[in-house]
Parts: C-alpha cells; sequence; structure tokens
C-alpha cells in the first residue's frame, strides 16, 4: 500500500464531505486513515499458507473440535463500514489439526478485507476443510453491520447469521445437530 497516495486521497475526501483538511484537528487524520486501512485490510497481503505453517498436528481423532465466540470485525464492500460479531467453528478431523489459535486467526486473516459476511463464512469454513483436510467443517457468524444500523433502514439491532457447512456437517444432520447444539451449549 503506497502510504503518500493514501493519505493524499483522505485529504481529497475530507475537502469533498466539507472538511477542512488543514484544521489542526485534521491534519495527522490522513496519517492514521492510513495506517488504519492498511491493519484493517492487512489480509490481502497475509499468506494463508505461510500464516498456517507449522500449527498443524497429527492426530487420531474422530471427535468434534469446537471454537466459540471467536470475535469478529469486518468490513462491507459495500459501503466500506465495519461489521463485527461472532464466528464458531466446528470441524471433525482426519489426521490432522490446528493448533488453537490458528483458527482465530484465519477468522482475522479473512475478516481484514473488504467482505460480505457469505464469503467470509464460506472462506474461513473452505480454507479449513482444505487445510487439514478436514472429515467435515462447520462455521457459523452472526454479525451486526453499521450500514444497517447507522444508515438505510437504521435497525439497530438486526444480527444477520450465515453458515457454511461442508463435507459430513453437510451430508449428516446428526453431525450438524451436534455442531449446533455444542455451540449453543454453555459450560456455566
Ligand atoms: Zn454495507
Amino acid at each position: 500500500m503506497n502510504h503518500e497516495r493514501v493519505e493524499q486521497l483522505v485529504r481529497e475526501l475530507l475537502s469533498e464531505i466539507g472538511e477542512n483538511p488543514e484544521r489542526e484537528g485534521l491534519l495527522k487524520t490522513p496519517y492514521r486513515v492510513a495506517r488504519a486501512l492498511e491493519f484493517l485490510t492487512s489480509g490481502y497481503r497475509t499468506n494463508v499458507a505461510e500464516m498456517i505453517n507449522g500449527a498443524i498436528f497429527h492426530q487420531q481423532t474422530n471427535s468434534m473440535v469446537i471454537a466459540k465466540n471467536i470475535e469478529l470485525y469486518s468490513m462491507c464492500e459495500h459501503h466500506m463500514l465495519p461489521f463485527y460479531g461472532r464466528c464458531h467453528i466446528g470441524y471433525i478431523a482426519n489426521g490432522r489439526v490446528f493448533g488453537i489459535s490458528k483458527l482465530a486467526r484465519l477468522v482475522n486473516l479473512f475478516s481484514r478485507q473488504l467482505q460480505i459476511q457469505e464469503r467470509l463464512t464460506e472462506q474461513i469454513a473452505r480454507c479449513i476443510k482444505d487445510t487439514i483436510e478436514a472429515e467435515g467443517v462447520g462455521v457459523i457468524i452472526e454479525a451486526r453491520h453499521l450500514c444497517m444500523m447507522m444508515r438505510g433502514v437504521e435497525k439497530q439491532n438486526s444480527m444477520m447469521v450465515t453458515s457454511s457447512v461442508l463435507g459430513s456437517f453437510h451430508d449428516s444432520a446428526a453431525t450438524r445437530n451436534e455442531f449446533i447444539s455444542l455451540i449453543n451449549h454453555s459450560c456455566s
């Protein structure tokens, strides 16, 4: 990302919306926006294989692995406004499992791009399935979209839920139901 160019574009944008980019409070804003954008879109510049490298372990198990309530922050590709929520992941391994922190990193990687929630859900599921050749994968994302809450229909409490099920999670209703009940189960 070319920071100077992005900073110039942000200065122009500020002028266009009726601001004065030279006033004191805004002087460093283009600098900050460029850095924030670089972080929020770092998924474009992160290599999945490199990120996962070294964090896949051999283990003979057929039990379902669940990682739930993974925080998620992304930006919608239609308005470049944030959507945020939680991601729940389940998979049944086929000889290989993920290191525990890697699932959260995968969520971050795909979230830090301009997204639609449906594709984000699908990409996370597909990546897990392909990377460890899992027998089955399920991903559920619950998220609130600022483009709906702050503008447009202004529905502050609406939550969008998307799911992607692959392999045995797709083929077997029993497996899918086990996934759903584990997601809903509370340990407290
Ligand atoms: Zn939007």
